[in-house]
């Protein structure tokens, strides 16, 4: 299940509902950050090198490595509600907040190469993931507040440059 404002991200993404495809027109066939497997939106939060290499840095960034993505995840929500109960508290927030953060860069990313011809790289997203971190000002109570919980909390958190 979805959580929060991710939802509405993810509403903004249209999909063929019976494959999961990704029908924008100017969308290529093939992921744009590995061009190695057909692109869905799947393959792109969690299946693609890419994201698995952006998944795990960024975690690992926060000592949350043990819960990137592994090969046998295939389903982002799965992933997403699977990692949530392997945490709590604040971690739990806090972590929601950065799966959100990290969706978000990965397919805005993801939009950077296919409409403006970037090429894809993994320290331009973890760059980017970590300006767009700095922006998230959110009312009290969602997310982005938890996020800066854990930059202040007791989590390490190093630069991802
Ligand atoms: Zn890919």
């Amino acid at each position: 299940m979805l959580k929060g404002p991710f939802r509405l991200c993810l509403a903004l993404i249209h999909t063929n509902p019976s494959s999961g495809q990704l029908i924008d027109w100017r969308d290529p066939d093939q992921c744009p950050l590995c061009d190695q497997e057909d692109e869905n939106i799947q393959h792109l939060l969690i299946g693609c090198v890419f994201a698995k290499q952006f998944w795990l840095v960024i975690l690992h960034n926060f000592g949350l490595a043990a819960l990137a993505p592994q090969p046998s995840d295939s389903s982002f929500d799965v992933w997403w509600d699977k990692t949530i109960l392997m945490v709590n508290g604040d971690v739990k927030r806090g972590l929601n907040s950065l799966i959100i953060l990290g969706a978000w860069t990965i397919w805005k990313h993801r939009n950077d190469c296919v409409f403006n011809g970037a090429t894809p790289n993994l320290i331009t997203a973890l760059t980017l993931a970590w300006e767009e971190a700095m922006l998230w000002s959110w009312p009290r109570g969602c997310p982005g507040t938890q996020l800066r919980r854990i930059d202040k909390g007791s989590l390490v958190v190093r630069s991802f440059s």
